[in-house]
Formats: C-alpha cells, structure tokens, sequence
C-alpha cells in the first residue's frame, strides 16, 4: 500500500473538497455582501474528474473526505457525488460541512448516498443576529437541520465563529451540547479574505466565559489529527472544542490537503502554492497514463506542503474562504 507522505513525515490521508464557491448565505467574516465573481461553470471540476482524482489519492492512501463550499448542498446532485465517492476502494468516511438551510430536507438522501457524519455552521440562536451576520433568515431552517441529522443518527458538530456579533450568547450556544450528544466548535475568526480586519474573539476568553457559568471544564485528549482542544462539562451530553489556528498552531500534526472548486489542489490553508490538477486531468492524456501522471505530480508537490502556517503575519489578503472551503 502506497503512501502519501510529505518532507516533514506527515502521511495525508485527508482530503477536503470544495464543490462549488456559490453559497446561499453571506457570513460577513466570509463572503463580501455582493457575493464573489463565481468561477464559471465549464472550469468547474466535473464529478467525473473528481472521483478520478479521488480513485488516484485512495490509491496513495487516502481515506476520509469532507464536502464543502461555498454551500456544497447547493451543487446539483451532491448525493450521486457521495455514491460514487463511497464506491472507492480505500475511502472510509466522506463527511460534509454545511451552513445546515437545505440539510434537513436532504439528510434521509444523503444518509441513504452514504454520508458519514456532518458539521453545521451556526453562529446564533437569535433570527435577528442571524440576518445581521448572513443577510438572510434561517436559524429556524438550521436548527431542524441539528435535529434531523440527530434523529438520523449522524455525528454531529456544530462550527461557530465567535465574534462581536455574537458574543453575548456563547454560553446558550454551547448549552447545545447539554443535552444532545453533540460537540460544539468554536473557530477562531481567520483572517482570510473579507474577514481581514474584523475583529474575533480567543479561545482562552471564551473558555473562562463558560467555565464562570459550567464550572471547571475537563481537558481531554483530542483524536489523532483533530484541529480543536477539547473540553468537557459535568453533565453534558456533548463536548466542547476550541479550534485556534492563530494561538495554538496544530500544523505538527496535519494530514490534510484541500481540493478548490476550480481543481486546485492546496497543501496549506495559509498559503496561495498549489497543483493544478485541472490542467493534468483535462491534458488530454486517459485511462492508466492519466492516472500514472496524476500520482507522480502529487507526490513530488507534496513534498512542498509546508511546515507551517503564518496567519499571524500580515498581508493574507489573497484567499476566499469560499474558494478553499474553510
Ligand atoms: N458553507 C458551509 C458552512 O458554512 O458550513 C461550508 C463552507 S464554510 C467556508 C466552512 C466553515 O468555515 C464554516 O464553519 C465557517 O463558519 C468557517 N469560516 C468561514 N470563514 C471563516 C473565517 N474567516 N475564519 C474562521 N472560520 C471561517
Ligand atoms: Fe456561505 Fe459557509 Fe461562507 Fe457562510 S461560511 S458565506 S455559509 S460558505
């Protein structure tokens, strides 16, 4: 069994894909009010040539994939995607990241498809902060989403973005996992794209915040590879975690690479290197050769996935959430 292992011993073995850079919200930390100039449909990869650049990476290793955007529900026929995606010999889990409005309507199709856990993005439980942080309406849509991914029993996270809008309700959103068996993320605002210059809250700041109402929390050992610190609270049914990329740097540990929606393959979040997988799939070449120059292209760019990121440095300005897929 191959490998893919990069200059400073990490093996990747996880793949994020970003199906599209269209969403149908507008989280101001992510996507500016007008919306984006949209990469046009023709250079989007086709979910032909994604499964073969997924056949490719199993065959070098790879085992878990999230879907994500932009909104990835709002690719038509997702849940074909996630059939084929699950036929891959090699590939374990395909998870999806979701701002969670067209979820419940979907869920029973994409459990059904072979969808493994799922991550919804909420950063409020108030409709009014909610229009003010998205420009639409939806915590009603987002919150029967949690329920119905529950009830279908897929593991469920929840991601939010602390920031000034939604300060004041840290703790009722983390009374979330009180009761339900779900972990609560909270993501450190990145300053990427339009979130330059918007100001988010530290983890560290929170952590006290809701230990002055829950009492002293645990701190247990993360899974291998997971981005966040995890924490727990007597009597909840579900975890806290705490993913900082700009205080506590979990580079060391990474295993992940990202697949744009316009068929970049990036090795670092941070950084604008990349491997044009589009260019090699559309080169005209097919079948064994294709797929033999797929391999050797990514196993000599990964050697340049760098050590670190440096979000703490000034002048990040370049990147699109949208594009990369958080
Ligand atoms: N549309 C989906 C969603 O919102 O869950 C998937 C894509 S979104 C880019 C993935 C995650 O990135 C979301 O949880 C979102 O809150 C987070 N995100 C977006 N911009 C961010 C930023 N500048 N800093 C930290 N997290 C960010
Ligand atoms: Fe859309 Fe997700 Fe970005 Fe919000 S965070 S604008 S839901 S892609």
């Amino acid at each position: 069994m191959q490998t893919l292992t990069d200059s400073f011993g990490r093996t990747i073995d996880y793949l994020r894909i970003s199906l599209t850079d269209k969403c149908n919200l507008r989280c101001r930390y992510c996507m500016p009010p007008q919306g984006i100039n949209h990469i046009p449909h023709q250079e989007i990869l086709s979910f032909e040539e994604i499964v073969l650049l997924v056949r490719v990476l199993a065959g070098l290793g790879l085992k878990k994939i999230r879907l994500t955007g932009g909104e990835p529900l709002v690719r038509r026929d997702i849940v074909n995607l996630i059939k084929l995606l699950k036929d891959i010999p090699g590939i374990e889990e395909i998870c999806l990241t979701t701002n969670g409005l067209l979820f419940s309507d979907m869920a029973s199709d994409l459990k059904a498809a072979g969808l493994s856990r799922v991550n919804i993005s909420l950063d409020t439980l108030n409709d009014d902060t909610f229009f003010e942080i998205t420009e639409s309406r939806g915590v009603e849509k987002v919150m029967q989403s949690i329920q119905t991914a529950l009830a279908l029993d897929f593991p469920v996270k929840i991601n939010c973005v602390p920031t000034e809008y939604n300060a004041g309700e840290l703790t009722e959103i983390a009374l979330l996992a009180k009761d339900n068996p779900i972990d609560i993320r909270f993501i450190e605002l990145m300053p990427i794209g339009c979130a330059n210059g918007m100001k988010g809250l530290k983890s560290d700041v929170i952590l006290s915040e809701l230990e002055s109402r829950f009492g002293k929390a645990s701190h247990l050992t993360a899974p291998l590879h997971a981005p966040e610190s995890l924490f727990h609270f007597a009597n909840f049914a579900g975890n806290i975690g705490f993913i900082s990329p700009l205080s506590h740097a979990f580079c060391s540990d990474c295993n992940r690479i990202r697949l744009t929606a316009s068929g970049l393959l990036k090795f670092c979040l941070c950084y604008d290197d990349s491997l044009d997988v589009k260019k090699i799939l559309r080169s005209g070449e097919s079948g064994t050769k294709l797929e033999d120059i797929l391999k050797t292209e990514i196993q000599k760019a990964i050697k340049e996935k760098p050590e670190k990121h440096i979000f703490n440095q000034q002048g990040l300005k370049s990147h699109m959430m949208t594009e990369i897929g958080g």
